[in-house]
């Protein structure tokens, strides 16, 4: 093969990247020694590169990477360096159910606040909506509608929903994130029957000991676009989000942020604060303030810790 195949970074341990030609097909590639050292951005999962074929060994090499549309990042506290989870996501999309396991808006706001923090839309699927009383879905998570995420109220066992999240998916990258139990394996099997994505299976292999890697991986979709398994996602720890830029990833309050009298609010006890007069007025719910407030004394804890 010539130079400068493009491909798709699959999934990587230890320097051998798994890598998708436009065809299909992928190949085990290593890191060419020069992009390794003398490029700024780390090769991570998710990241479209450029292949080389070397015809006497038959090795494959990444010779290039190519600038990224987005990224989910860790990042230290205090901004110090990162780590890109995914490269080049398009959208998380974050599973919970009506029950078994009840919803936990906290949770789902720890999500989304990650993905605001990253600049990456984010979707909210409940899933299970057979299991509770007809509307109480869509009246409990209203709310999220309003502020701007897509929502969609699903059900493997009746089909409901199925059909839009299936569009929603289409020829996109999406990082699926929930906890388990919620659907998330039956929901890829009811849109995608007979396609073995094993999404999970990396996490739980983990947890019984089978083996050591821990990483994003990226599973093609038959009609086009990926689910990405983000596992580190699911250790809900906030990114080393700076205590300073979490507000701004809460939407509704930013058009808020303006009338607070200091312009370093805190939105706690300050006086004169837009985001508590909002939340006296109903423009911001009650339990979104107290997503913010608990994940505020996280992330200020975080840089103290630091
Ligand atoms: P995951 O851990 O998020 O991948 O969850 P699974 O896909 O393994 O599903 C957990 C359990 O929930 C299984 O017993 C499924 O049969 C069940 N389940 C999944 N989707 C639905 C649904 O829409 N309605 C109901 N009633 N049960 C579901
Ligand atoms: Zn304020």
């Amino acid at each position: 093969m010539p130079v400068g195949v493009p491909g798709v970074v699959l999934q990587g341990t230890g320097g051998q990247w798994q890598v998708r030609l436009p065809d299909g097909t992928t190949r085990i590639a290593a890191l060419r020694g020069r992009v390794k050292h003398g490029s700024v951005t780390k090769l991570a999962v998710g990241d479209d590169v450029s292949l080389a074929h070397d015809a006497t060994t038959d090795a494959w090499a990444i010779t290039e990477i190519l600038p990224r549309r987005s990224q989910l990042a860790r990042r230290a506290p205090g901004g110090h360096g990162e780590r890109v989870v995914v490269a080049n996501v398009d959208q998380v999309v974050v599973v919970f159910a009506m029950v078994k396991p009840e919803p936990n808006e906290k949770m789902l706001d720890r999500f989304l606040v990650i993905a605001e923090a990253n600049d990456v839309a984010a979707r909210v699927v409940i899933n299970k909506v057979d299991l509770a009383p007809p509307g109480e879905a869509a009246r409990r998570f209203a709310p999220y509608a309003e502020i701007g995420y897509a929502l969609h109220l699903t059900s493997t066992h009746t089909g409901a929903g199925l059909a839009e999240l299936h569009a929603a998916l289409r020829g996109r990258i999406s990082a699926l994130t929930g906890p388990s139990g919620v659907g998330k394996s039956s929901l890829l099997n009811a849109l995608y029957p007979g396609v073995d994505l094993r999404v999970g299976a990396i996490s739980e292999s983990v947890n019984k000991g089978r083996h050591t890697t821990v990483g994003a991986r990226m599973h093609p979709l038959p009609d086009g676009g990926y689910v990405v398994d983000t596992p580190g996602l699911r250790e809900v720890g906030l990114w080393g989000i700076e205590a300073r830029e979490l507000d701004k990833c809460f939407p509704e309050f930013v058009p808020t942020l303006a009338s607070c009298r200091f312009a370093d609010c805190r939105h706690l006890a300050e006086p004169e604060c837009g985001v508590r007069g909002a939340l006296a007025t109903g423009r911001i719910s009650p339990s979104r303030y107290e997503s913010y407030v608990k994940l505020r004394e996280e992330v200020e804890g975080d840089s103290r810790d630091w």
